[in-house]
């Protein structure tokens, strides 16, 4: 099995089952997704302890990469602190639209992802759910500062 068989398996296997999917009941930030492009629609919901996401929940229709990548992002993020996710975030990107760049070992099933950059119309449909996230993120943070 070569590298682009086992990307696609794990893309395949988080589109059937996708991860973390469902929604966090009173969740402490949330922020709706929308990909006009593909129609891909999703919802990201986060429990936050401090700068840590605890817990995190995704919920949506899409095709296939949107889905399979917000699934492997939740199980990415889990745990992770707002500094850590912004470096994985920053490595992501790098990695769905500069093709020269490989995979750092560390970034693990996400890894993945790199076959989108071969059809970049759907480039979009993989960093969805990351933007959604940084919005759910950001919002989180302005709550945080007036209260
Ligand atoms: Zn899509």
């Amino acid at each position: 099995m070569d590298l682009k068989d086992l990307y696609r398996d794990v893309i395949l296997d988080h589109k059937r089952q996708p991860r973390n999917f469902g929604v966090i009941e009173n969740a402490d930030a949330h922020a709706d997704g929308h990909n006009p492009l593909c129609g891909d629609r999703l919802t990201v919901s986060l429990r936050l302890n401090g700068d840590r996401i605890e817990d995190v929940r995704f919920q949506g229709e899409g095709c296939a990469i949107s889905t399979a990548s917000a699934s492997l992002m939740t199980e990415a993020i889990k745990g992770k602190d707002r500094a850590a996710i912004h470096d994985l975030f920053t490595r992501v990107h790098t990695l769905l639209t500069d093709p020269g760049a490989l995979p750092s070992p560390d970034l693990g099933k996400l890894a993945a992802l790199s076959g989108v950059r071969e059809f970049p119309a759907r480039v979009k449909c993989a960093s969805l759910c990351w933007h959604t996230l940084n919005a759910a993120l950001a919002r989180s943070a302005a709550t945080v500062s007036t209260e």
